[in-house]
């Protein structure tokens, strides 16, 4: 079936070709590991773990490469601001190894409580330093880049399609930057390849031009170049990166290859929190550890990301994520329970339908939120087993773990829903409690016991579960 996904650098939905067949390249843009990973980072990931899920569905081999930005970028997207690993290990006294090594790790742990598979390649910046180095010294060689005393940069004016991603033009680009304090720069938008390090600064290398540390930009371009080479099939990343990361790394590749890196590239919304932005200073940054904290299973929150486009902003607010919880276990519930049911008649002819409506969501530029739906509207059509099969195969794609999953827990059984031999049994042993007969309520619980009800003497009553 077609398979399309809208196209940022296209500006439009278009039909998705693998540059060879049967085989898709992927490039993730990972974290910069100096803090905790907020709910919002998460999002991106189950986004590309999705989208990886469904090439896969599809019967594509996916190569996923994904970097872990383990050496210090700077606090702002331009080339300002302070080292944001320099700051963290300051402030929890560690070194900056130390510093990335952890966050990774928490980072890592929170993607396998997502159900996010492990990318093919995980590309640890400080240890491609090498070919970083190289990529630079190309562009030099090249004329895209020009050396100043603080470090190398790309100069934009050389790349007339810069922009074209973000739909900026290069004139508006060049007249709206800030005024520039680094006026060894030839044009204000001009951004760092490498920068030459003052003694202090706490991650450095040698380079050809003396000791110091690469760009943040440079770091994707190289590995994604060494990994998935010159081009490859789709670049994902969150929508904030569009108008300078994802710039920058097509300009660079581009420079040095004459591709813009890749074909496709995807791009998330953001995560809202109560409507608004996610900040430090509001304490509404939101870990997924926080999360569980609260008594909510990871995947909550995966089934709370399918439930809006990729494309579209998502508010998370705690009644939402409640209103997920609840969804996901009555859903593995009732799928769970059909395992042991025979099949309805009709059943097979009515799932291959179903089949169909799931494809053509997913493939359609990943609609989850239809997927979903598709899921919900199988659940009640008395499918019996067919429907457990059908969860089977499509938790390939949705990952919430639909037939191994805990589910809801039972509520009490209204007396009117209990079997007339049981509700008698029920009955009898009230009569008994009311006379005090011990003796013969314990046996009658006994006997509820073997046909399979849990009797519970609450304040409020008895209460009749099903064991
Ligand atoms: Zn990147």
């Amino acid at each position: 079936m077609r398979l399309q996904f809208y196209n940022t650098l296209a500006h439009q939905k278009e039909e998705f070709v693998p540059l060879r067949p049967n085989q898709v390249g992927m490039y993730t843009c990972g974290p910069t590991v100096y803090d905790y990973p907020s709910i919002g980072n998460m999002r991106a990931y189950v986004f590309a773990d999705t989208l990886r899920r469904v090439l896969e569905f599809n019967g594509y081999k996916v190569k996923m490469v994904m970097n872990i930005t383990d050496v210090g970028h700077l606090e702002s997207d331009g080339d300002e601001g302070e080292d944001k690993m320099a700051l963290t290990a300051q402030r929890e006294r560690k070194s900056p190894w130390e510093i990335a090594r952890f966050y990774a790790n928490v980072f890592l742990q929170d993607m396998e409580r997502l159900n996010i598979k492990k990318p093919s390649v995980l590309a640890w910046a400080t240890e491609h330093i090498a070919e970083m180095i190289a990529m630079v010294q190309e562009l030099l060689e090249r004329g895209y880049a020009y050396e100043t005393s603080d470090g190398i940069y790309f100069d934009i004016s050389k790349y007339p399609e810069y922009g074209r991603l973000a739909g900026q033009k290069l004139e508006d680009r060049l007249a709206g930057a800030r005024v520039e304090v680094n006026e060894e720069k030839r044009h204000p938008a001009d951004f760092a390849l490498w920068k030459k390090a003052p003694k202090e600064h706490i991650m450095q290398w040698p380079s050809p031009w003396g000791m110091g540390y690469p760009g943040w930009h440079i770091e994707c371009s190289a590995m994604g170049r060494k990994y998935l080479g010159d081009l490859f099939d789709i670049h994902t990343g969150g929508a904030d990166h569009i108008p300078v990361h994802h710039e920058n790394e097509i300009a660079q590749t581009a420079a040095c290859t004459g591709q813009p890196a890749a074909r496709y590239w995807m791009h998330n919304e953001f995560l809202l929190i109560d409507g608004g932005k996610m900040s430090k200073s509001l304490g509404n940054v939101y870990t997924i550890s926080d999360l569980m904290e609260r008594g909510f299973e990871p995947l909550s929150y995966r089934y709370f990301c399918h439930n809006a486009h990729y494309r579209r902003q998502l508010n998370f607010t705690w009644a939402a994520l409640e209103a997920a919880q609840k969804g996901l276990l009555s859903l593995r519930r009732l799928v769970q329970g059909s395992a042991k049911q025979p099949t309805g008649a009709g059943a097979a002819e009515r799932a291959a339908s179903f089949r169909e409506d799931f494809l053509a969501a997913i493939n359609d530029d990943l609609n989850l939120p239809k997927a979903i739906a598709v899921l919900w509207e199988a659940s009640k059509a008395n499918l019996g087993r067919e429907l457990y099969e059908l969860a089977r195969e499509w938790d390939q794609v949705l990952a919430l773990d639909l037939c191994t999953g805990a589910v809801e827990e039972d509520g009490p059984l209204a007396r009117e829903d209990l079997p007339p031999e049981v509700r008698a049994l029920v009955e009898e042993r009230d009569a008994a409690r009311a006379e005090k007969n011990w003796t013969k309520s314990d046996a009658l619980r006994q006997q509820l016991q073997e046909m399979g009800y849990v009797v519970k003497d609450t304040p409020q009553g008895t209460e009749i579960k099903r064991a």
